[in-house]
């Protein structure tokens, strides 16, 4: 894995550094190996290129990233990512890879993801970036993953980044016994918790971490499609 190569720079790597220390170290994201994971990996290759591409990617906001979908605030992806408590032996389940930069995050703390995205053109995208950056322990299918993927299971933890209506049981069998889940409920466009789930032996725990914004999830154990199909691939 190697991410400081030529496609980093000086300037992207100075802002960085910035965007550790007053978004999300000042937020109380405290694990080390987690914010060593937000300084390397070079945010601004997972976004659109265009105008003001360094300022949009260190931006403290979420940025559009096409086909109507935005890769979340990086607060909030190190916030869920903290949460999971990951140690470098984890197999990890990723529901809305989406750009493939939460992808890259994790691939410098645990051993293995398979990440899942029903967008075409972003799994496709998302896969040649990690292969650029020679991330090696990520996998990124295209489909509906909103009922997980049974035949891969259990792991060790699931993120889901997109809102869910309820929590899709399913996902929480798919763990393993002090396996994580976190992921956004709520409604479309209303109000929603982020919230982890924790399988332990006496039952499952849950908390919640606050308000959060997420596209919707679409599929079998999401919301419905969009009246809309207009850039909609499945
Ligand atoms: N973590 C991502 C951001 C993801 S945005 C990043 O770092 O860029 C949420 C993503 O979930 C979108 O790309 C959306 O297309 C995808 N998504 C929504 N419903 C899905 C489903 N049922 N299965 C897989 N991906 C889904």
């Amino acid at each position: 894995m190697n991410f400081l190569t030529n496609i980093d720079s000086p300037e992207a790597q100075t802002l960085r550094y910035r965007m550790v220390s007053e978004q999300i170290a000042a937020r109380g994201v405290r694990e080390e190996r987690v914010l060593e994971a937000f300084r390397r990996v070079p945010r601004h290759l997972f976004l659109p290129s265009g105008p003001f591409l360094m300022e949009r990617a260190y931006a403290d906001s979420a940025q559009g990233i096409g086909s109507g979908q935005t890769i979340s605030q990086p607060y909030v992806v190190a916030l869920m990512t903290e949460a999971l408590h990951l140690q470098g032996t984890e197999t990890i389940l990723e529901i809305g890879a989406g750009s493939g930069y939460q992808t890259a995050i994790f691939s410098l703390l645990c051993k293995r993801i398979i990440a899942i995205e029903r967008h075409a053109n972003l799994a496709e995208r998302a896969g040649r970036l990690l292969n650029e950056v020679g991330v090696t322990n990520a996998e990124i299918r295209f489909g509906d993953g909103s009922n997980g993927l049974p035949s891969e299971a259990p792991y060790d933890a699931i993120l889901v980044a997109a809102v869910a209506p309820e929590v899709p049981t399913t996902l929480l069998s798919q763990l393993t016994l002090q396996g994580r889940l976190i992921l956004p409920i709520g409604e479309e466009h209303g109000p929603q918790r982020l919230l982890l789930f924790t399988k332990t032996p006496e039952g499952i725990q849950r908390q919640d971490l606050g308000h959060v914004a997420f596209v919707p999830l679409i599929g079998a154990s999401g919301f419905g499609l969009p009246a809309d199909l207009g850039d909609m691939d499945i």
